[in-house]
């Protein structure tokens, strides 16, 4: 009798994703697109230590301190990335007054500081699969409409349903 060879269990260096560079940028402006959605725009000198990718999921791990506290971090989308003003945008659901993420966005000032880590990312959509699927709620409209902007045919498509 045979035994099927034991898959051998990763260490945790084989499991452990990549480090991400830490960047601080600042606010260049906040656009309010709808009554809970805000549109930040970030920019600075280390810009160019944010590396795009190809995928339209691209997410960063925001990093929130209050003075003397460990920091929490929050996940979000990045909408887009403008490598001609050097600018990437995110989009913000505000949830209410709670939280952390969403009271920054709604209340952030050009000037203001953003600390993250990132990009994560693993989704960009097929131009040639026959159909898609997105769903989810407000919170994944950004990545739905990166994964659209990247995928031409999808937006004529998406376009002419609605
Ligand atoms: C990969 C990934 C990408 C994401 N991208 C985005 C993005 O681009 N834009 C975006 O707005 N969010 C995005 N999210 C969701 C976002 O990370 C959460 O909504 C986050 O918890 C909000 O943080 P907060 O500090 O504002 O509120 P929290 O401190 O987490 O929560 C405070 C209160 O806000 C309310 N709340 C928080 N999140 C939600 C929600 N999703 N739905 C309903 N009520 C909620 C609840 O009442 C909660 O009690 C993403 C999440 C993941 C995992």
């Amino acid at each position: 009798m045979t035994f099927p060879t034991p898959t051998p269990t990763p260490t945790p260096s084989q499991t452990q994703r990549p480090a991400r560079p830490q960047i601080t940028l600042a606010v260049v402006r906040r656009e309010q697109l709808s009554p809970h959605l805000v549109r930040i725009v970030l920019g600075g000198d280390e810009f160019d230590a944010f590396q795009a990718n190809d995928s339209t999921d691209k997410y960063v791990k925001i990093a929130f301190a209050a003075p003397g506290e460990l920091p929490v971090t929050r996940t979000y989308t990045v909408r887009e990335v403008d490598p001609v003003a050097r600018t990437l945008s995110i989009d913000f659901v505000v949830h209410g007054d709670e939280g952390l993420a969403g009271p920054w966005a709604a209340a952030a000032e050009p000037g203001d500081l953003l600390t993250f880590a990132g990009p994560g990312a693993g989704y960009a959509p097929d131009p040639a699969a026959d159909w898609h699927l997105f769903a989810g709620d407000q919170s994944v409209l950004p990545a739905i409409a990166s994964a659209l902007a990247a995928c031409p045919a999808l937006l004529a498509a998406s376009r002419s349903w609605r």
